[in-house]
């Protein structure tokens, strides 16, 4: 089993994406997004990944082969050695699930809209129904509870929900800090919870931020898969 998170470093693209944008819906940008996603391939050792065209909701797909439609949800479950998942993110919390003892893994992309959704509860509660017990998460890069400025009226929609999410920006103003959310809500269905974000996307160079760069910037993946259990 492993687990991976991208920063913007080590791929094709130019600038302003340069230069691993893993972004699906850049027109005219499909041979980019192929070597990207080939060279991301290989370097984590796997045939290729199963993607998803995200709405910010809390449906899960499971899946069993890498050859599969693209599946409209916000998370992944497998418990298919060899069938690497992947989340795409701009800002949002990507987060890698994993049980290592039973092999059942999943990815979910969780934003604002995904934390009032649910997709977190939600990609656990399919996991389990798979033979998932002991749940490990990793949440990957993301905006940071200091950046992510939004109307009051909103954080007190969202803290309503889970009251880790609500937060002031550096400036003072009302903000979500939606890694402490996503780590509530995985927290309260039992999980062991680790942040490896190294930094936020918003402040650091080294990550594509929708905040920071608006239309102008690429998008990040979280990994996972599970690998074949050795013979003998
Ligand atoms: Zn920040």
């Amino acid at each position: 089993m492993d687990v991976a998170f991208t920063d913007r470093h080590g791929g094709v693209s130019a600038p302003p994406y340069d230069s691993l944008d893993l972004s699906r819906s850049r027109p005219g940008r499909d041979e980019e997004l192929r070597a990207n996603m080939s060279l991301l391939a290989r370097e984590f050792g796997v045939d290729g990944f199963v993607v998803m065209r995200q709405v910010h909701g809390a449906d899960v797909a499971v899946v069993d082969s890498l050859d599969v439609d693209l599946p409209v949800c916000d998370a992944l479950v497998t418990d298919t050695p060899g069938v690497a998942l992947c989340v795409g993110v701009g800002d949002c919390a990507p987060v890698v699930l994993a049980d290592v003892d039973q092999g059942v893994v999943g990815v979910a992309h969780a934003g604002r809209p995904g934390v009032v959704a649910g997709v977190v509860p939600a990609v656990i509660d399919v996991m389990r129904s798979r033979g998932a017990q002991t749940i490990q998460a990793w949440i990957g890069p993301h905006v940071c509870g200091g950046c992510y400025e939004v109307p009051e009226p909103m954080r007190a929609g969202v803290a309503a929900l889970v009251p880790a999410a609500y937060a002031c920006t550096t400036w003072g103003t009302p903000s979500i800090d939606i890694g402490a959310a996503v780590t509530a809500q995985l927290q309260a269905a039992g999980c062991l919870v680790s942040d490896v974000s190294r930094a936020c996307t918003r402040e650091s160079d080294d990550f594509f931020s929708y905040r920071r760069d608006g239309d102008w910037s690429g998008r990040a993946a979280g990994i996972v898969v599970r690998r074949a259990a050795p013979h003998g």
